[in-house]
């Protein structure tokens, strides 16, 4: 057995802990399939296993979501309260995340119209990494 303990892992239950490391260890955002790809050597073997301790970790800020490719991505800071926004590179898919503001957030749900109460807002901004646009550009 390799069990490694992560500071911040602490209160996690194992699934959640493989799950995170696993999210953490990947360049690049990963489906609920790649992740449980990945989690079969520790165990876990059933898609909805995977997705609960994807949901909790969601919920604890740790992970997050890419709503443009049903993916998901371990929190750039830890952890965070979510209101976030995400650069992805189109070409290697790496994401930067970026923290939103409470006032940021405010001003993206202001653009709603007036038939659509505005509740949250998804905000993922496409282009290219530093490492990928000077052999675009060669
Ligand atoms: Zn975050
Ligand atoms: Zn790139």
């Amino acid at each position: 057995m390799n069990v490694t303990h992560h500071h911040h892992a602490s209160k996690l239950s194992r699934n959640q802990t493989e799950i995170l490391s696993c999210l953490r260890k990947s360049k690049e955002p990963m489906s609920a399939y790649a992740i449980l790809d990945q989690v079969r050597t520790a165990g876990i073997s059933h898609p909805p296993t995977v997705y609960r301790a994807l949901a909790e970790l969601i919920e604890k800020g740790m992970v997050h979501r890419l709503q443009s490719r049903s993916a998901f991505v371990a929190c750039d800071h830890g952890a965070c309260n979510g209101k976030a926004a995400f650069a992805i590179c189109r070409e290697c898919e790496k994401v930067v995340e970026i923290s939103l503001s409470d006032k940021d957030e405010r001003v993206l749900l202001a653009l709603s119209p007036k038939g659509i109460a505005p509740e949250n807002v998804t905000l993922e901004i496409a282009g290219l990494c530093e490492a990928c646009r000077p052999a675009k550009g060669a």
